[in-house]
Parts: C-alpha cells; sequence; structure tokens
C-alpha cells in the first residue's frame, strides 16, 4: 500500500554532489509548480491511502514559494509532511531562523537535513549544522541525514578525503546515479554475479513513490511505473505488476544480475554494489523503454 509521496519538487540543487542519486546540479531542469502540486495532491487524495508527502530533491528550498505554497496545500488536506534540504539557507542561525519560521504553525513531521563530508567537507561546522541548531531552538522535529552515523558527530576526524574514502569502502554509499560514474573506482568491487537481489527497495508491495514535474511515477530513482499526467495515479498503482514489469520483474526474480542478463547488457567483470550493476545496466537501455527507465536527469544524461 503506498503510504508516502517523494514530491521531487526540483531537480535543480546548489551542489552537485559525487554521491547525488539524482544528479542534480544548479543546471538541472524539473521544477513543480503550485498548480501542478496541487494536481498531484488531488491524485494522492483519489488514491485513498497515502498519509506523508516528502518535499525533496534537488533542494527543494530553492523555491521557497512554491514548496510553502506545497506544504501548505498538503496540510490543509491532512497529510503529514516532511522535507529533506541540504540547509544551504542557513548562512547564519538568524536567518535559518526567519527561512523556518512559517514552519512551526504549518505543522512538520520531519525535517531532515544532509550533513555529510560530500555535502560539507567542514566538518566542524556548516550550514546544515546551524541549520539542524536553528530548527532544534524552534521547536522542530530535525534530523540530522547522514551516510554513515559517524560522518555527522564531532567525533569523526579526519581529511575530508579519508572521511569520502571511509564511506565509500564501508558501504555508506549507494552507487547509482552521479556516484555510479564518479565513486564507484574507488570503492571495494566484487564479482557482478553476486549481486542477485535489491537491497533496498521493495519492488513487490512498495509503500513509498517518487514523482517528479514530468510526471515520473518512480519506484526507485529512475525506474518509472507510468506518468502522472498521463494516466491518474490510482490507476498506475492499481495497474503495478511487479512481475511483469521489465525491470522490476527481473530484479525480482535474480537481482541486478538478472536484469543485466535479460537486458542483453554485459557487466564490467566486478561492480561496486547492487545499485551500481542496476543503474549500469538501465542505463545501457534507456531507449528501449521509453517512458519507464526515465528522466534524462536521474540517469546523469540531461
Ligand atoms: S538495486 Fe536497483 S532497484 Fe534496487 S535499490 Fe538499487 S538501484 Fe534501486
Amino acid at each position: 500500500m503506498i503510504t508516502q509521496i517523494h514530491i521531487l519538487t526540483t531537480y535543480m540543487c546548489t551542489m552537485s554532489c559525487e554521491h547525488c542519486f539524482v544528479c542534480s546540479s544548479p543546471y538541472s531542469q524539473g521544477t513543480f509548480t503550485p498548480s501542478q502540486i496541487s494536481a498531484l495532491l488531488d491524485q494522492t487524495d483519489d488514491l485513498g491511502t497515502v498519509k506523508r508527502i516528502y518535499f525533496e530533491g534537488g533542494e527543494p528550498f530553492l523555491f521557497y514559494p512554491v514548496m510553502l505554497n506545497g506544504i501548505r496545500q498538503a496540510r490543509s488536506r491532512g497529510y503529514s509532511v516532511g522535507i529533506v534540504t541540504n540547509g544551504y539557507f542557513a548562512t547564519s542561525e538568524e536567518n535559518a531562523r526567519c527561512i523556518l519560521e512559517p514552519f512551526p504553525g504549518i505543522g512538520l513531521a520531519d525535517l531532515s537535513i544532509s550533513d555529510d563530508v560530500f555535502h560539507y567537507e567542514n566538518r566542524e561546522e556548516n550550514a546544515a549544522r546551524r541549520a539542524f541548531r536553528a530548527a532544534q531552538e524552534m521547536g522542530l522535529p530535525a534530523a540530522i541525514l547522514a551516510l554513515d552515523p559517524g560522518a555527522s558527530g564531532p567525533e569523526m576526524r579526519g581529511s575530508p578525503r579519508e572521511e569520502k574514502k571511509g564511506v565509500i569502502t564501508g558501504g555508506g554509499i549507494m552507487f547509482r546515479g552521479r556516484a555510479a560514474a564518479k565513486l564507484s573506482p574507488y570503492a571495494d568491487a566484487s564479482d557482478w554475479q553476486t549481486f542477485t537481489t535489491c537491497p533496498y527497495e521493495d519492488l513487490q508491495e512498495p509503500s513509498r513513490l517518487h514523482v517528479d514535474a514530468f510526471g515520473n511515477l518512480q519506484v526507485c530513482q529512475g525506474i518509472c511505473i507510468g506518468n502522472i499526467w498521463e494516466h491518474p495515479l490510482k490507476e498506475l498503482v492499481r495497474d503495478y505488476v511487479p512481475s511483469r514489469h521489465p525491470i522490476c520483474g527481473p530484479l525480482l526474480s535474480g537481482g541486478p544480475a538478472q536484469l543485466a542478463r535479460d537486458l542483453g547488457y554485459t557487466p564490467p567483470p566486478t561492480v561496486a554494489d547492487a545499485c551500481h550493476l542496476c543503474y549500469l545496466a538501465r542505463k545501457s537501455c534507456r531507449e528501449k523503454f521509453p517512458g519507464i527507465l526515465q528522466p534524462a536527469q536521474v540517469y546523469c544524461d540531461e
């Protein structure tokens, strides 16, 4: 049952992190409008099972009035709301309090702030930490989103290069999107045939879906089960038969290794993780699955 919808408010971001799943950058295209959010919420109302709406990206605070409008719409319809941000706006705690000022009144269920060595090489002080402190002072349900529990704590020391290496080789990264190209060469690689399950997403009975401004309804980033601007969300969810989906079917029967075989993709002898193999196999044949292996942004093909 779908209980969460993650709105990819924009693919645009202030940063171009090496580990970004969706290849976001300051130049990325694809941003919701308030009326598109309203149309999406009409569809989630109709589906009837959604409890929480997340506003994420990219960096949703880049389009602050749009995000705020969307959050107000979602709250007025009774949804619990979360935000995922890198906290870039916290140039000072005072400025962070100004930006966050509406949220105690609106009511947020979660404010997740990314703070890791890929977002911020300064591990002593950075915008994410200022945003977190300001949010905590204001009584907002803030949480630090880190790749590795150690990466956000003051006990983590060493050069940014060492920390990044530790996260890459320690399994803190999933090698999809930009991470597949930028970071996989530094990972401890394994025989591709050993990746026989999808370790992170419940493709059989998903409880959350991601949707972007183009309408792409994604069961994992870059794997679509339809387009909400072409068919209603309710129909797409009803008609999703995992075993018959050309990408999810093989992933369910034998993981990324089976997907590579079914797609006729010949992987390199070793890959960084299951997501790396899955991503490489999908990227190799995007044009054969129009409407499914979308959007270009997620494949760094924009
Ligand atoms: S293996 Fe593929 S479907 Fe599963 S989480 Fe990784 S990228 Fe997503």
